[in-house]
């Protein structure tokens, strides 16, 4: 199979919305708490490892096509889309929570995000694994 991963992406309009049930805190658990679990961290000033080629794609092509697959795919949170004042949308990434998975480099259905190596040894170190 010769076709990338990101272009087999359907419409959300052609796909219908999956409900999750909430996680029960035994067997599945939610994503921060899965984060903390990984002691993830990065410095604060350290320069963003996650770059947009275009910071306009996601609210001008991904959320009206794809309802923002970033918002989903990524398992530690790091993509919201967050409502202005004004109701205007904006795309924010908490790169602090990145677990360095790398899904966001291959499933963004514009190749707009870059994964790079992040600043010095910031990441998830999972001490108790
Ligand atoms: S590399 Fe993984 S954890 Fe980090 S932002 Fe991308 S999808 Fe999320």
């Amino acid at each position: 199979d010769t076709k990338p991963d990101y272009a087999c992406l359907k419409p959300a309009a052609e796909s219908k919305k999956i409900e999750y049930p909430k996680p029960d805190g035994k067997l599945s658990f939610d994503k921060l708490s899965s984060v903390f679990l990984s002691n993830t961290n990065h410095e604060e000033d350290q320069p963003v490892h996650l770059r947009l080629t275009d910071p306009n794609v996601p609210i001008e092509k991904n959320l009206p096509l794809y309802d923002e697959p970033a918002q989903r795919y990524c398992p530690a949170g790091v993509y919201e889309v967050v409502s202005n004042d004004d109701g205007s949308k904006r795309f924010q990434i908490n790169a602090q929570n990145c677990v360095h998975c790398k899904t966001c480099d291959i499933k963004d259905p514009a190749q707009n995000i870059a994964w790079v190596a992040p600043e010095g040894t910031g990441g998830p170190t999972y001490p108790n694994m």
